[in-house]
């Protein structure tokens, strides 16, 4: 570097906030000597539920787990099928399988990247047992969802780790679903190191839940049914509760970045910004634009180059991934696909200073998509 050149550090695709709160947070619950699941997760869990409508809710030790739990305390396992999205992260459909069921591929709305209801009742079959939409990006799945499953005797299960905060005609995601399930990994919207929560309006679901995660245990040594260890610790749910008093603030400042790259990014041909459903309050988990599939790969590589971090979700659609290839063989998603080979993810993360959004834009701007007609 030049003296006295200007530096331009990188704009990161996603920055995982681990402030002095946090750290005291953890370094308090670590002090006490009291490190595995204890008050810090109860007040975690009580704290949560405000989010979800007052729900049970039962802290885990990630979205997998939350995930899984949801599936096994509903009862779902061999011999059932759950209708999953493809265009998803893989835990999705992992949980289904390592639950004993088998995941059916549906196809995607293209606007907003979610699990598209009419594929999801096309899906529908003799085996089906519940419906698992993903509130993909941080944009609510759909209450379309909530009277196909009651029409059909189905359960809801809602996969929500990318959405914390998102909601629909103004009711929070979490609380549509006889389950729903929360992660907590660095990269999302909050975070507890690593974590997750279950969230259901059943007590004995959420008794189940308690029990499925301890060993079967509600009081030691009283084992009820045969479980897991998929507890959090009290130095995550420490954590959680920082991070959890922040997301509010943070979904508005994520909101506030991506109306900023809306108008940036407007009329660039080529371009797709978001698209939002009608009454949708998105958390933009994800700042997600859609552009030729034969430029994609080189203006991530252009956008690296100008010192902006950007990422595919996801390239290659679960149904097509090594371990679902033979169950997803038959699978049809053109939309799926078509969001595949297009999707770009660039920065949105509330740590963004307007000259970084500023930067982004310019970035994209700077890109020669060619000859598009
Ligand atoms: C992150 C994520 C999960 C899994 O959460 P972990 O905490 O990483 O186990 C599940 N589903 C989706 C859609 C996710 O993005």
């Amino acid at each position: 570097m030049v003296s006295g050149e200007q530096t331009n550090p990188f704009v990161p695709a996603a920055r995982p906030v681990i402030g002095e709160e946090e750290i005291e947070a953890a370094v308090r619950v670590l002090r006490s000597g009291m490190v595995v699941q204890g008050p810090e997760v109860a007040a975690f869990e009580q704290e949560f539920s405000a989010l979800v409508e007052g729900r049970h809710c039962v802290a885990v030790n990630a979205g997998t787990s939350a995930l899984l739990l949801s599936l096994a305390a509903l009862g779902i396992g061999a011999g059932d099928e759950v209708i999953v999205p493809s265009f998803t992260f893989a835990a999705t459909a992992n949980a289904v399988s390592l639950v004993g069921a088998t995941p059916v591929f549906a196809d995607i709305d293209p606007d907003t990247f979610c699990l598209d209801a009419e594929a999801a009742a096309a899906a529908i079959g003799p085996r089906t047992a519940a419906i698992l939409p993903v509130d993909l990006y941080g944009h609510p799945a759909g209450a379309g969802f909530v009277e196909l499953a009651e029409r059909h005797g189905l359960a809801l299960v809602e996969d929500a780790a990318q959405a914390h905060g998102a909601a629909l005609h103004g009711r929070p995601v979490g609380a549509f679903g006889q389950a729903a399930s929360f992660s907590f990994y660095p990269t999302k919207n909050m975070h507890a190191l690593e974590g997750g929560m279950v969230v259901t309006p059943d007590a004995e679901v959420a008794r189940k839940l308690r029990l499925l995660r301890n060993q079967g245990m509600e009081r030691r040594y009283a084992n009820e049914l045969v479980g897991y260890n998929l507890r959090m610790t009290d130095v995550a749910a420490a954590i959680g509760r920082v991070q959890l008093a922040k997301l509010a603030g943070w979904n508005e400042q994520r909101r506030a970045n991506a109306a900023k790259l809306d108008a940036g990014l407007d009329g660039i041909p080529g371009v797709l910004t978001p698209v939002l459903a009608p009454g949708a309050t998105h958390v933009y988990h994800q700042y997600t634009v859609r552009v030729p599939a034969e430029r994609r790969d080189a203006l991530h590589e252009h956008l690296t180059g100008q010192g902006v971090g950007s990422a595919v979700y996801y390239p290659t659609p679960v149904h097509r991934l090594p371990p679902f290839a033979e169950i997803g063989a038959g699978a049809v998603l053109p939309a799926t696909e078509d969001a595949a080979a297009r999707v770009l993810s660039l920065p949105v993360h509330p740590s963004l200073a307007d000259a970084d959004l500023d930067r982004v834009v310019a970035a994209v701007r700077s890109f020669d998509f060619g000859d598009l007609r």
